[in-house]
């Protein structure tokens, strides 16, 4: 139990002290459904082994199944990279949906549980039947990624693969066979270069000295074993942090 304490306390709850949670069929593995879990409900979960999520619009905890019979007995919980999302795998015991469907993005298969006493469902989302057609990607798309921070994740990789290799005369098996205080050394050294190249105001060299203090960031992130891709995934949810006039309602990421 206090395992479980440490690992509730070592969540990213958002604004509101919620957290989203995906719920996913422990067999089958296909997407039951979404909600939002507070910290209360996450323990109650825990304790009883049933999910008990916070339902926004009520504004009070629900224990998924208490009217409907559909409880979903818990299997395994996982969390994020960021820790600001739970998945959450489960034996339903019935549909997960209101409408009474196995999963809630699902139209087609209803079942009784989801009707009336007149056999009329009971809410029916009106853009559920909306299928959005995903374009398929275009050559030029393609090209233009190349250009983009993909060219980075792939210098990202080589210096992975040349600190396991150290192929003999490289640069960088260089920098990792003198350690940490060497490549510190140098990243002092680019950053103030890319401040001299800024000041001239040469736009060349302060391109130049840039590529120099990224090459270098890159290696001491491998260095100190951080991979490219936690920042990555970092920069993606600050960048991606909703307004609060406009999307309040998503709740916000934490810094
Ligand atoms: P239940 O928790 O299955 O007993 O359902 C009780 C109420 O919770 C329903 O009447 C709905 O308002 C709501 N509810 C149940 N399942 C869902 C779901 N998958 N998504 C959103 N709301 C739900
Ligand atoms: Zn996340
Ligand atoms: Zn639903
Ligand atoms: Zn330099």
């Amino acid at each position: 139990i206090e395992d479980n304490e440490a690992w509730v306390q070592s969540l990213r709850w958002n604004e509101q002290g919620l957290l989203p949670v995906i719920i996913q069929d422990a067999e089958t593995k296909a997407v039951l459904m979404m909600a939002y879990m507070n910290r209360e409900s996450l323990e109650l979960s825990l304790e009883r082994g049933e999910t008990v999520f916070w339902s926004r619009s009520r504004k009070e905890l629900w224990h998924k199944g208490a009217t409907s019979g559909n409880t979903q007995r818990i299997v395994e919980l996982a969390v994020d990279c960021d820790r600001d999302t739970l998945l959450i795998q489960v034996n339903p015991n019935g549909p997960a949906c209101h409408t009474g469907t196995y999963t809630c993005f699902d139209e087609e298969e209803r079942t009784d549980s989801g009707k009336d006493e007149q056999g009329v469902f009971k809410q029916e989302a009106p853009n559920k039947q909306l299928k959005v057609q995903v374009q398929p990607v275009v050559a030029d798309a393609v090209d233009e990624e190349s250009e983009s921070v993909h060219v980075l994740e792939q210098l990202a990789r080589t210096i992975v693969e040349r600190e396991r290799e150290r192929p003999e005369g490289a640069y960088t098996t260089y920098l990792f066979n003198q350690g940490l205080d060497k490549i510190l050394k140098k990243i002092g050294e680019e950053a103030a270069e890319v401040i001299i190249a800024a000041k001239n105001n040469d736009a060349k060299e302060l391109t130049s000295e840039v590529c120099d203090l990224m090459f270098h960031l890159l290696v001491l992130l491998q260095e100190r074993k951080v991979s490219f891709n936690t920042v990555l995934s970092e920069i993606s949810h600050r960048h991606a942090k909703p307004r609060r006039d406009t999307y309040s309602e998503l709740g916000k990421v934490k810094e």
